[in-house]
């Protein structure tokens, strides 16, 4: 059953009201976010973006199992990682790696959906009947719909992208490459392109070290080609990597 929620935006608070749920209705908070967010976005970049879904955590848990386990099987095939080192610390190494675009851990983006994580129940807080919402949620809505705007300006979408890299037999380190640039774009787009879209959205403290590292590199390009170059990067990726070490 779909549960009808108003969102009502007062101050910097978002309210839902009258909900008649005992817990937070997480997933319609995220629909709402991304139903605001997302037409602000297409009309500033003249895109499309198509339809989103948003997903629960289980499905999310999934597809970081299903990643994980591609990641692994192409670090035994690169042999990046010595043999003898025991899976769980692999899975740790992994993570870290090729992962480290988990940071929050709230919210994730694949192919049109966007699933809620482990972390996002900590990001809205129920007081006096009410549904109060962190803003670092609306930032992370913001950023996901960044990751579908690399896919539309790209031609193609990140798990095709990581696909075809799996087939050419990139290494760990192109596919960190790969994500550094991705991750890069995302965060440069919500810290810096559409910060101003609501008052809600700020720049955020302490990311992980792949999203600010990215970021630096999507800001060298704008620096030397001129802003208008940041709608090339999903495109040239692979090419500014070279000029852009
Ligand atoms: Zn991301």
């Amino acid at each position: 059953m779909v549960v009808m929620v108003r969102l009502l935006r007062v101050g910097s608070e978002l309210h839902v009201q009258d909900t008649p749920h005992d817990t937070v209705p997480l997933l319609e908070i995220v629909q709402e976010l991304v139903d605001f967010y997302k037409p602000q976005i297409e009309q500033a970049c003249k895109v499309c973006l198509g339809a989103f879904a948003v997903n629960d955590s289980p499905a999310y848990r999934l597809l970081m199992a299903k990643e994980l386990r591609k990641s692994l099987a192409n670090a035994e095939k690169t042999g990046e990682f010595v043999s003898g080192i025991d899976d769980a610390t692999k899975e740790r190494a992994i993570f870290k790696v090729v992962d480290a675009g988990c940071g929050s851990e709230a919210l994730r983006y694949s192919e049109g959906i966007i699933y809620l994580g482990p972390k996002a129940d900590e990001l809205v807080e129920k007081k006096e009947g009410k549904v109060l919402v962190c803003p670092l949620l609306d930032v992370g809505v913001v950023h996901e719909l960044s990751h579908r705007l690399w896919e539309v300006l790209r031609g193609q979408t990140i798990e095709q992208d990581l696909n075809e890299l799996e087939k050419k037999g990139a290494s760990l380190n192109k596919h960190r490459i790969y994500r550094m640039w991705n991750e890069g774009f995302a965060t440069f787009c919500h810290d810096q392109v559409f910060v101003g879209l609501d008052e809600r959205l700020q720049q955020v403290a302490d990311l992980p070290l792949m999203y600010v590292e990215g970021a630096n590199k999507v800001v060298r390009v704008l620096e030397k080609y001129g802003a208008s170059h940041l709608t090339r990067i999903p495109r040239d990726w692979e090419q500014l990597s070279k000029e852009f070490e």
